[in-house]
């Protein structure tokens, strides 16, 4: 069976753009996704973590991943950003994800990979594209003060990549290489890129890298990232700052105001300009 989120990444993989991951859990978010996508036309995904899906439900996100396609005419993909066991993510395929994302960074290599088997072989079979992860990447969608410290042992190591990919067979790789989850102060990330150029030539065209923490890292680093292989990028933290910061300023201006729909179009506005950003600069024209 044709399986048309493989196809688009495989189509990045050949043209060298990077497919975005959007992950969402209010209306606000879905509106601001949706305008800048009716403009730019361009595929993505909608990712919810195990917080998010918790407080939407699966069924409520599977069908307005459904709703949110028809609404634009376009292909959309719905991942379980970060799950952390088989059974989790068996739900969530079972409520129809299209893409599920094992995290097993935290666990010692050999369980991750008998996880992510697992979660392959159940996932594969339901044609749901399966995604691993390797190294840890540290950090949590949200604005941190300190300075982002990473630990070069957390990274990715090249040389466990082959063996990760083979027997766990996974379709999608996670990697840390520099990344962090959040926004941090100015110069924090500096992407290992060499670990990246590594790690490509380890998995070469069988294994589509991703990319987490989409929101911190400045867009030179990004462009060269996915120059060097990053064909999917994950981003949530700038979306959530942008939702607040929003809805703060519609309090501000309206104070009293207790019509959601006025106090949320300043959120929704400042959600479009932030995907409308991250689309362009993942797709630089090329799909
Ligand atoms: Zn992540």
């Amino acid at each position: 069976m044709k399986n048309q989120l493989l196809d688009i990444l495989k189509k990045a993989q050949k043209k060298g753009f990077a497919i975005p991951q959007f992950n969402f859990c209010t209306i606000a978010q879905l509106k601001g996704i949706i305008r800048a996508a009716k403009r730019l036309r361009y595929p993505f995904i909608l990712g919810t973590s195990e917080g998010e899906s918790r407080y939407l439900g699966f069924n409520l996100a599977v069908e307005i991943k459904r709703v949110v396609e028809r609404e634009l005419g376009l292909k959309v993909f719905l991942n379980l950003d970060h799950g952390r066991s088989f059974e989790y993510l068996k739900r969530a395929i079972d409520a129809g994800y299209q893409m599920v994302h094992f995290d097993g960074s935290e666990l010692k290599i050999e369980k991750n990979i008998a996880i992510t088997r697992k979660v392959v072989a159940y996932g594969k079979k339901r044609g749901v594209v399966v995604e691993g992860e390797l190294g840890y990447i540290p950090g949590s969608s949200k604005i941190h003060k300190e300075t982002l410290k990473i630990k070069p042992e957390n990274m990715t190591k090249p040389e466990q990549v082959r063996r990760f990919i083979k027997e766990t067979g996974v379709d999608a790789l996670a990697i840390a290489i520099g990344n962090a989850h959040g926004i941090f102060p100015k110069g924090s990330f500096n992407l290992d890129l060499k670990r990246l150029s590594m790690i490509k030539r380890e998995v070469g065209e069988r294994v589509f890298l991703v990319l987490h923490g989409g929101s911190g890292i400045p867009s030179k680093q990004i462009k060269e990232a996915i120059k060097r292989g990053i064909v999917k990028i994950n981003v949530n933290t700038e979306i959530r700052q942008a939702w607040r910061s929003g809805i703060e300023r519609g309090f501000d201006t309206n104070p009293g105001e207790i019509t959601p729909y006025k106090v949320m179009s300043g959120a929704v506005e400042k959600i479009e300009k932030v995907v409308e950003k991250k689309m362009k600069l993942f797709y630089s024209n090329k799909y």
